[in-house]
């Protein structure tokens, strides 16, 4: 499937796209009146560029229609639920039949075979196996464990959020544990955002190749693209997951190359198919071949998601700009914190860094001359000023989840711009 000619992957894509809004049609009350509000029906699917016609689903759907409106499928037929500990109110919940635990298998392994591991548990579980390796599922956390499991059973890759993986190394150093001498030699991260320069980073911490993986439980989990070994952007398994690009605001479908927000329609998924998802990630459709040969177009790896943006004094600030000036200047690491206050009504942002043990040690003068520095490379970037405060290695909170990089002190200011439609990502 990853090296199908287009012309035949995209007949593919049509058959499963008419297929999939005639189910959705005919199971989904809500996608039903959506479609009957436009004067639509099923037949307007005639070729893939009428996908465009659709109305868009967003994540409050997925709550406003809790526990089962979305379901096209009976509860006879669906043989998993997936349930995102949701922060307020209901939880998202996700639905699967065998078939579609078997395309999620099935688009897994494909990943790994892409070359590569991640997160999401199951999903991965099962591409793993189903590629002939051998799979150890540890949840987060344990970390000596981890790295012991590692080391003896000679390991060769691992998959977990970017963030923990730097956690991992970090203990393993403590312990005495060079992971660059392990067998471990590579690395698939997601569920979270990160950086060219986080990458060479956890590469050269843990001599491992670091790859990145894409997914939301919404669509099917982690498995929706992966980078190959060319590092390149991330191959999407279209022949079940159509990706669009949008202007957020005009919501018009843009062309190959320009930056807007990933919207995402399965193909084949039974139990919860999806149209038209408005993932609120960032990215582009990249033009052209990959060097490895895959026929799957490529999306540009995705450093931010149009609601983590921060307003600091009206300035629009993106947590991943930060981390990439950071992580340009030789003597940081990649651990950082994002503290905002409020002081005489002004934004105030603190980004709490920590460096090298042979820079903590260095001279007074030194040391702020760093700390100038890196707050000229800051404001270079962001267009403001902030204040640096340097710490010794090890001093901030680790993860062993989810990265919580910002803390947001401010009284009675959102923490995010209101866009509506805003929810937090639960792969
Ligand atoms: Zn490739």
């Amino acid at each position: 499937m990853d090296y199908l000619p287009r012309v035949e992957l995209q007949k593919l894509q049509l058959r499963r796209l008419r297929d999939m809004v005639q189910r959705a049609w005919e199971r989904v009350p809500l996608f039903r009146a959506r479609l009957e509000e436009r004067g639509l029906g099923p037949e307007c699917i005639q070729s893939l560029e009428d996908l465009a016609k659709l109305p868009f689903s967003v994540k409050s759907d997925l709550r406003d229609h809790y526990p089962f409106g979305l379901f096209a499928s009976p509860m006879r037929e669906i043989v998993r639920l997936h349930a995102s500990s949701g922060t307020t109110g209901k939880p998202i919940v996700v639905a699967y039949t065998q078939a579609d635990v078997e395309v999620w298998s099935s688009v897994m392994a494909r990943c790994f075979a892409a070359y590569g591991l991640f997160t999401g548990g199951l999903g991965a579980h099962y591409g793993v196996e189903r590629l002939g390796a051998t799979v150890i599922p540890t949840s987060g956390g344990n970390t000596d464990r981890q790295i012991m499991v590692i080391c003896d059973f000679c390991v060769t890759a691992i998959c977990c959020t970017p963030s923990y993986f730097l956690h991992l190394v970090d203990r393993a150093e403590q312990l005495g544990v060079d992971l660059r001498k392990a067998p471990i030699r590579a690395g698939v991260f997601g569920a979270e955002p990160w950086t060219e320069g986080m990458r060479r980073h956890i590469e050269e911490a843990a001599g491992i190749k670091a790859f990145d993986i894409y997914g939301l439980s919404e669509i099917i989990g982690p498995g929706v693209g992966i980078e190959c070994v060319h590092q390149d952007g991330l191959h999407i398994f279209e022949d079940h997951f159509y990706p669009e690009i949008i202007d957020p605001e005009t919501e018009q479908p843009l062309p190959d190359g320009v930056e807007g927000e990933l919207v995402l329609t399965t193909l084949s998924k039974q139990a919860m198919p999806m149209i038209r998802y408005r993932t609120r990630d960032i990215s582009a459709v990249m033009s052209g071949v990959c060097r490895c040969g895959r026929t799957l177009r490529r999306i540009r790896r995705i450093g931010r998601r149009s609601d983590d943006m921060l307003i600091i004094r009206g300035v629009n600030v993106f947590p991943s700009q930060i981390e990439a000036a950071l992580l340009q200047v030789e003597g940081t690491l990649p651990h950082y914190q994002i503290v905002l206050t409020r002081e005489h009504g002004l934004d105030r942002m603190e980004v709490q860094v920590e460096v090298t043990a042979g820079m903590f040690s260095d001279t007074v003068g030194a040391m702020e001359s760093f700390q100038r520095k890196l707050a000229d490379i800051m404001e270079r970037a962001l267009q403001i000023r902030v204040q640096i405060t340097l710490v010794e290695p090890h001093t901030l909170q680790r993860s062993e989840g989810k990265a919580r990089r910002i803390l947001d002190r401010r009284v009675g200011v959102p923490s995010k711009p209101d866009l509506g439609l805003l929810g937090s990502r639960s792969s």
